[in-house]
């Protein structure tokens, strides 16, 4: 294989990238300036080196604990359980929550062979135990994994004083956190119903 073939099939692997698209950008990293894809690869090699998940949160972070985490100004009573580090994001870029992340990476799918084991779920469980958490909002995504491990999570807290909501209000069913505006967002986030 050339290093060109490898570097389309690379670029085909990651996500929304079709064939097409990938020669297309190999193409233009062969015809562009030695420092273009030097700059690339240093930062695709920092990211990984520097960026790790939050020691408490499990969002990314380039410290050990991410900046929510450590910023005393956060509501500490509650607790906004998401699918992925990327969701963490959005709802900030809404500027309506507050409150503190929990990053689960992933979603309940035994099929796939991922249990509760597979996800950061037993921090959560400490967290609130040790911790001065009043809510859990459940913001994983409406889809049937999504709804899975809401419920699930939800049956962990059950017989705890704490309260469980779940954000899916105002969400399209099946539709992405990721993808919803922030207007749509915040009428989720106000809206929140108990579990
Ligand atoms: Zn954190």
């Amino acid at each position: 294989m050339t290093s060109l073939d490898r570097l389309i099939t690379l670029f085909s692997k990651l996500p929304g990238i079709g064939k097409k698209s990938a020669t297309r950008i190999a193409y233009f990293i062969l015809k562009s300036d030695a420092a273009v894809a030097k700059g690339l690869a240093d930062a695709m090699i920092d990211l990984k080196q520097t960026i790790r998940p939050c020691r408490v949160c499990g969002n990314y972070s380039e410290q050990d604990i991410c900046g929510v985490c450590s910023d005393r100004r956060r509501d500490q009573s509650v607790i906004c359980v998401v699918e992925q580090p990327q969701d963490v994001a959005v709802l900030e870029a809404s500027h309506e929550y507050n409150g503190l992340y929990h990053v689960l990476n992933g979603v309940l799918a035994p099929l796939d062979g991922v249990g509760p084991e597979q996800l950061n779920i037993a921090k959560l469980v400490s967290r609130v135990r040790n911790g001065e958490v009043a809510e859990i909002i459940l913001a994983t995504n409406p889809t049937v994994e999504g709804d899975t491990t809401a419920l699930y999570i939800h049956t962990l807290f059950k017989e705890s004083q704490v309260r469980v909501s779940r954000l899916a209000l105002g969400l399209p069913v099946g539709g992405d956190l990721e993808y919803a505006d922030k207007l749509t967002l915040a009428r989720s986030l106000r809206g929140r119903t108990n579990f």
